[in-house]
């Protein structure tokens, strides 16, 4: 939803402190978790990942979160999937060249990334999306330590 997402980005610092929160917890949880079997885990953490991420934040279930480096603004919400900074095309009142109705998530981006305390890590470049992680969760992957939560800054 457009509005919580545009929230989302004007608390980022909030949800920056509270995706750090549930590193830890995913963590801790990594033996259970494995016990349980991750293949098992699959289908329902997508699930509950996929609705209250999209309820939040539009999250399009990358499968390679990256909150936590972009200022809690989505780059999958850009037309164009850009992951490392806006185009050329940002209209001159901030709107997207796509579609201008919506402000530029990169705008959002890097005013989000301002109000957080690791500022520094939207200017980490990203990788390009893994298509074949389109649907699968992020947060157990966090758990695996594939990457961190919300934002992938430990391993890109
Ligand atoms: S970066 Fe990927 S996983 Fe994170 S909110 Fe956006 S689409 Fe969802």
């Amino acid at each position: 939803m457009y509005r919580v997402r545009r929230f989302a980005v004007r608390h980022a610092h909030a949800f920056e402190r509270l995706y750090a929160g549930l590193e830890v917890v995913l963590k801790r949880s990594a033996p259970l978790l494995e016990r349980i079997g991750y293949q098992r885990l699959e289908a329902p953490v997508a699930w509950l990942e996929k609705h209250l991420k999209g309820f939040l934040f539009d999250c399009q279930m990358c499968g390679h979160c990256v909150l936590s480096s972009t200022g809690m603004s989505c780059p999958m919400n850009c037309p164009k999937h850009l992951r490392n900074g806006p185009c050329g095309g940002v209209r001159e009142d901030g709107g997207c060249e796509v579609k201008p109705e919506m402000r530029c998530v990169w705008l959002d981006a890097w005013e989000g990334s301002q109000r957080m305390k690791h500022a520094e890590r939207i200017e980490v470049v990203q990788l390009p999306v893994d298509a074949s992680q389109q649907g699968t969760s992020s947060w157990l992957k966090v758990a695996r330590g594939e990457h961190g939560a919300g934002g992938s800054h430990e391993v890109r």
